[in-house]
């Protein structure tokens, strides 16, 4: 057990959605002990808890609430506060999108460094999940979490491209390792696939200066980050997804070739055990059931 934390002030963040292309302005705000991550959309006036039961659609990002009032790309702010151990925040975004700033979550870690992470008067336990949990089987994929003491991330990826090939990562997850060896890490998107996504309204944003361009033999901007930056940003997913479960972890996850939307599968079944064992209580998904059948 430790102590809740949150930021000491708030912090100004802006810059374009990946998807939507649109400016957006941030102000992460501190928060109560017990009130976890949440998300308000000052342009419609909804909140949105960050909990997995709050998942709506996973267009190549995960997005969290009804559609016409969900906010998009939230899983690298997620993964910066997940892996840096914030645990209470409030987040003002004015549209319907987080801005995807250098394609990392490191420009998250020093916002949180200015609005300084400072600990609450209330513990929090984490979520200790009892048994093996997994995702049930897509072909190719897995993605399950063992009980472990501490948090521990098993990564791998296998693209048929050559400039990513097979990759994998394991490292326990701190707020300083988090920090070196995922935080940095950027998306990556390819060239092939670009005007594909533009048609359905998706990567509009999508600069060199914001996510790795992925050619069909080679990197086309510039040098990388780590040379496995792929997997590690993978990873930087996952926990963004992970976050999700709304409290700490402690398990060691092994994933291969997933996505967002198993991570999320993963997260709900962490929450559905923990409610079942006592520990936690499941929010209503009712209002996104209904937003989704309307569409
Ligand atoms: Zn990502």
């Amino acid at each position: 057990m430790r102590s809740q934390t949150t930021l000491a002030r708030p912090v100004r963040v802006h810059g374009i959605g990946l998807h939507t292309g649109r400016q957006a302005q941030v102000v992460l705000h501190p928060a109560e002990p017990g009130e976890g991550i949440t998300f308000f959309r000052t342009d419609v006036g909804r909140e949105i808890r960050a909990v997995s039961e709050a998942a709506g659609r996973f267009d190549y990002s995960t997005s969290l609430g009804p559609r016409g009032e969900e906010v998009g790309t939230v899983e690298h702010l997620l993964s910066a506060a997940f892996g840096s151990g914030l645990d209470n925040l409030s987040v003002e975004v004015d549209g319907s999108e987080l801005p995807i700033l250098d394609g990392s979550a490191l420009p998250w870690i020093r916002a949180f460094q200015v609005g300084r992470i400072v600990r609450q008067a209330a513990p929090i336990d984490p979520i200790c999940p009892s048994r093996v949990l997994a995702v049930p089987q897509a072909p190719g994929k897995r993605l399950e979490i063992r009980p472990a003491r501490e948090l521990r991330i098993t990564y791998s990826i296998d693209f048929e491209n050559p400039a990513i090939g097979e990759q994998s990562i394991t490292m326990v997850v701190t707020p300083e390792s988090y920090s070196r060896h995922l935080a940095p890490a950027r998306t990556f998107g390819f060239l092939a696939e670009y005007e594909h996504l533009k048609s359905k309204g998706l990567a509009r944003g999508a600069r060199p200066d914001n996510c790795i361009v992925v050619g069909s033999r080679h990197v086309e901007n510039g040098e990388l980050r780590f040379a496995d930056e792929f997997v590690r940003h993978k990873a930087l997913d996952l926990l963004g997804d992970l976050a999700l479960v709304g409290r700490p972890l402690l398990g060691h996850v092994v994933a291969h070739r997933a996505g967002h939307a198993m991570h999320t599968a993963l997260a709900q079944m962490i929450r559905t055990d923990a409610e079942r064992r006592g520990s936690i209580t499941l929010e209503s998904r009712a209002g996104i059931s209904e937003a989704l059948a309307a569409n």
